[in-house]
């Protein structure tokens, strides 16, 4: 069965170096896998010899790639979630070069891996499973994130064979929010994801979450994937058809709710809620009192979510006045915690008071421009709520270098608006 995308490469320890230590504090081990983005390593603290995961990403990749919002989305989601089935964030750690996600290890491998020899898994097994993700997801969407990305990749184990949701790059909310308040951004892989994400129609991001429980579900039970074509539009065609096969074997219950998770219209699809009270998940949970345990999210330990503060200190963690600092004039960010409106509405009236002629863009942003010719483009991204990341860019052509732009007059009216500016100052 090929579930499409990265797969985790198993690789033996080399023991013929010297080992290398990372920042004085960890013990580099071997490679655990790779994703789109990333180089995942097994490490060892220093200080006390447990085992953690290192997400190694190239920061000079990360920019080239304009990914910066996905590494803050990653890192701030994590950082805001406390559950027994999310992978925890301990640290993130930064030099010149590279940016280091320093994470719980989760010693059972991915999903995928697991899934790779065994194919299909029997019904109490996918239980066990489903049971964990549902967990995890309606904590994740009580603290307003939504995950965007769920397939057996991303779904890790621990050594007792317990479910950990990782890699919330395409998590929180969008690059783009537009009028309707809604989320734009296609994301995720094509396998897993909702048909309304991948045909950019404003999604509800914890519906998409449900779609890809669908196809988890599916999976698991199946030993394939449910729509599964090269051709993207002859696989929207049988998603929209509901086209799909359950094997032999499968119960009636199992299937019922397969096809309830797989429904194209995100209006009627079950929503995680539903799912976590269905009897087909809830089966065997009182037989096993400490899966069930492990399963509720402990709100003692959860921590509030993030304020502007964490977000700056998380910043500086970051080292994101490097990761940003690309271009001094061109572009500047700044975080906020006023609405998108308010935002908006703002840069309207100091771009009007600096003598530009403004409109808002189709994507929800706002344009300038001076005689005919756009200067500033400004776009809002949500970063984890109620924070927004501000990106103030001169349009590449417009025949400025921003230089003499007005950034001082701009600065000064925005004022209240900033909880901090990133990178070079204005
Ligand atoms: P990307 O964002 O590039 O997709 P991921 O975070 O998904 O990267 O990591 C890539 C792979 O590394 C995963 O599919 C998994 O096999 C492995 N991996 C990631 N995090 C961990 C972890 N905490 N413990 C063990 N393996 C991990
Ligand atoms: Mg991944």
């Amino acid at each position: 069965m090929d579930l499409g995308g990265p797969r985790s490469v198993p690789t033996p320890p080399k023991s013929n170096h010297q080992p290398k230590v990372l920042l004085g504090k960890y013990e580099l081990g071997r490679f655990i896998g790779c994703g789109s983005f990333a180089k995942v390593y097994f490490a060892r603290s220093l200080a006390d010899g447990t085992g953690v995961a290192v997400k190694v990403l190239d920061k000079s990749q990360v920019l080239s790639t304009g990914m910066e919002p996905r590494v803050l989305c990653e890192v701030s989601a994590m950082r805001r979630l406390s559950h027994p089935n999310i992978v925890k964030l301990h640290e993130v750690m930064a030099t010149k070069s590279k940016i280091y996600l320093i994470m719980e290890y989760a010693a059972g491998g991915d999903l995928l891996s697991r899934l790779g020899r065994r194919r299909r898994i029997p019904e109490p097994a996918a239980r066990h499973y489903v049971q964990q993700l549902v967990a995890a997801l309606s904590y994740c969407h009580a603290h307003g994130v939504a995950h965007r990305d769920i397939k057996p990749q991303n779904l890790l184990l621990d050594g007792d064979g317990n479910l950990k949701v990782s890699d919330f790059g395409f998590s929180a909310l969008p690059d783009q929010l537009r009028d309707d308040g809604r989320l734009h951004t296609a994301c995720g892989t094509p396998a897993f994801t909702a048909p309304e994400v991948v045909c950019r129609k404003g999604y509800d991001g914890a519906k998409a979450d449900a779609w890809s429980c669908g196809v988890i579900l599916f999976v698991l039970l199946a030993g394939s994937l449910p729509f599964d074509d090269a051709n993207l539009a002859q696989m929207y065609r049988a998603i929209y058809k509901r086209a799909y096969a359950f094997p032999k074997g499968m119960s009636g219950s199992a299937r019922r709710l397969v096809a309830r998770l797989l429904d194209p219209n995100p209006e009627t699809r079950m929503t995680i809620g539903d799912l976590a009270d269905h009897p087909w998940l809830k089966r065997s949970l009182s037989l096993d009192s400490s899966l069930m345990e492990s399963a509720q999210p402990d709100e003692a330990l959860a921590p509030p979510a993030m304020n502007a503060f964490d977000i700056i200190a998380l910043s500086s963690a970051l080292d994101l006045s490097g990761l940003f600092d690309d271009d001094r004039n061109r572009k500047k960010r700044f975080t906020s915690t006023a609405s998108v409106e308010r935002i908006m509405r703002r840069m309207e009236e100091m771009g009007m008071k600096l003598g530009f002629s403004v409109e808002r863009r189709n994507g929800g942003g706002v344009g300038m421009g001076r005689w005919g010719s756009v200067v500033l483009v400004v776009e809002v991204a949500e970063v984890a709520a109620p924070l927004l990341l501000v990106e103030l860019k001169v349009e590449v052509g417009s025949g400025g270098d921003g230089e003499g732009f007005g950034w001082e007059e701009l600065r000064a009216g925005l004022g209240d608006i900033v909880s901090a500016w990133h990178g070079s100052e204005v």
